[in-house]
């Protein structure tokens, strides 16, 4: 089982590295796109997960396939039917000034959702996992999602950017 690292540890704060492209497609990343697999697998609610969350300082991140579905989120059997959508090395290479009120929350701050203020259109450039580059245009969901995993590879989470935040009582 791997652990999502928690909101404390200092690799959630540092500046990711980027992945070297002679690494891209081979046994180091796909072990660890295998290990970010299991851990976003293993959480009901997630539909990303980047690499520092796992404790690896690189900037890639996985979101979930059914993500970019129409239809929207599936089911846990349908779910784990497909891998996760792989970026390396991503970019927002556009970001619109427009923002929307989101709710959001993170598998490395359990049990604490807010709001925060997201754009409502990205575009991102990113490589996938054999190389190939790819540009993808968000908005809403997607766009909010993209936003969350960047700020990761930054070293930011989501309860710095938030407008309100709300945790259950028993937990502090
Ligand atoms: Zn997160």
């Amino acid at each position: 089982m791997v652990k999502i690292i928690q909101k404390g540890n200092k690799v959630l704060r540092q500046k990711a590295k980027e992945v070297a492209v002679k690494d891209i497609g081979g046994k180091k990343m796909a072990d660890i796109i295998k290990k970010m697999t299991a851990a976003l697998w293993a959480s009901p609610s997630g539909v990303a997960i980047a690499a520092p969350q796992i404790g690896e300082p690189l900037r890639m991140f996985l979101v979930e396939a059914s993500v970019f579905d129409k239809r929207g989120f599936t089911d846990e059997e349908k779910r784990k039917k497909r891998p996760p959508v792989v970026f390396i090395n991503p970019q927002i290479a556009r970001i619109s000034k427009n923002k929307l009120i989101m709710q959001e929350g993170c598998l490395s701050v359990d049990g604490v959702f807010g709001a925060v203020p997201r754009s409502n259109k990205v575009t991102l450039r990113a490589l996938d996992e054999k190389g190939k580059k790819k540009t993808v245009n968000a908005s809403e969901f997607v766009a909010q999602i993209f936003q969350h995993e960047c700020d990761h590879l930054d070293g930011v989470l989501f309860v710095d950017r938030a407008i309100k935040l709300a945790e259950p009582k028993n937990e502090k």
